[in-house]
């Protein structure tokens, strides 16, 4: 049985009359970008993670750095994150000429709160928290310090949609809400996407115009802005996703939940859930010392994996720059190199899953 890390097609044919339909529906429409379906989808993409406001946009990452422009963070200042993030939340910070100053992970992957207090300073303009592979960070926590220290909380949601603290979902804590919805997240698109969502009305309005040469009246531009647009067919395929929502991270759910329950491998680090917080299981990470061996066993048996990082960001050639050296986040680098994200897809069978976990118990 052959088994990919991921599978993507699965999850569009278990919906794919909706996506068909609804894919003639914007073509045949006439209307490509911000029309109906945009709005439509903000709507409801703000009602879903518990009201404000949200503003399409053409990705991730711009979500991230749009956000700190928007917020007025720039040369000079000093934002915290963690060190074991995608590198394109760090990225987000430096593009705007900001410095990220990272933290080290807690044993749930997310940022270890107890050690961002001794990383601020009076450069400090922001936290940036990102919820790693699915579960929500001890917001309890970062928003308490974001209060203390008058510091603005953005949080990136690429990996969490619909990951709870305390009940309340992921980019509703801080000032902005990033969201991807490229294609492999669990809101995905067939394309790039991604949106912001804020509980303040006037900020969205900035993301609008910024979102669209500046302008809010068109050929009246009143600052540089970009062209960071979600487009009405990415929009209206991701209307129908957000229909299936609750289903589809009920799966995944389960999947993780089987999982926890029959891997029974020492070598293997499973991981663990923080009180208060839920876990969408964006990927499923266990640790692991033998990794490489771990990698070739499960490939003879046709299994993919994938490693989400190998190359923490402060070690990376893009941050060479920052003159970080090996050691200087022994948690983050121990991470990457013992970290690999299990196969974790909507449309997983019984079977692939009872064959992946007799792979890895027999190790
Ligand atoms: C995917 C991802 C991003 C970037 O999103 P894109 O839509 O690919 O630009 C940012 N941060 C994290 C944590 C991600 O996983």
């Amino acid at each position: 049985m052959k088994i990919m890390a991921n599978r993507m097609d699965r999850g569009f044919f278990r919906y794919q009359k909706e996506f068909e339909d609804r894919a003639l529906e914007v073509l045949r429409s006439g209307w490509y970008v911000l029309g109906n379906q945009v709005k439509s989808f903000e709507e409801e993409f703000a009602a879903y993670t518990g009201g404000g406001y949200c503003v399409g946009l053409a990705s991730g990452l711009d979500a991230l750095w749009i956000a700190f422009r928007v917020l007025g963070i720039g040369p000079g200042d000093e934002v915290i994150v963690q060190g074991n993030t995608y590198i394109a939340s760090v990225m987000g910070i430096t593009m705007n000429g900001a410095t990220p100053i990272f933290v080290e992970p807690d044993e749930y992957f997310n940022i270890d709160t107890a050690k961002i207090e001794e990383k601020i300073t009076e450069r400090t303009k922001a936290i940036l928290v990102v919820h790693l592979y699915g579960q929500a960070s001890k917001m309890d926590a970062v928003t308490e310090l974001a209060r203390k220290y008058g510091l603005r909380l953005v949080e990136d949601c690429a990996q969490s949609h619909g990951a709870c603290f305390d009940g309340q979902m992921t980019g509703t804590f801080g000032d902005v809400g990033c969201f991807s919805f490229y294609p492999s997240k669990n809101i995905g698109a067939f394309g790039d996407g991604g949106a912001v969502v804020v509980k303040d009305e006037e900020l969205a309005r900035e993301f609008r115009i910024f979102r669209n040469y500046g302008s809010e009246k068109r050929y009246y531009n009143k600052e540089v802005g970009a062209n960071s647009r979600l487009d009405e067919l990415q929009a209206g395929l991701l209307r129908v996703r957000l229909a299936h929502v609750e289903e589809c991270e009920q799966e995944r759910v389960q999947i993780a939940e089987r999982y926890k329950r029959e891997l029974h491998n020492p070598k293997l680090i499973l991981p663990e859930v923080r009180e208060g917080a839920t876990a969408v299981w964006h990927q499923y990470v266990v640790r692991c010392q033998e990794r490489e061996a771990l990698i070739s066993y499960l490939n003879e048996r046709e299994i993919g994996t994938i490693i989400h990082y190998p190359i923490p960001p402060h070690l990376s050639e893009a941050y060479a720059y920052l003159g970080y050296k090996k050691g200087a986040f022994p948690i983050t680098e121990q991470y990457a190199d013992e970290v690999l994200s299990l196969p974790m897809y909507n449309g997983m069978t019984d079977e692939e899953q009872t064959y992946v976990i007799e792979a890895l118990n027999s190790f």
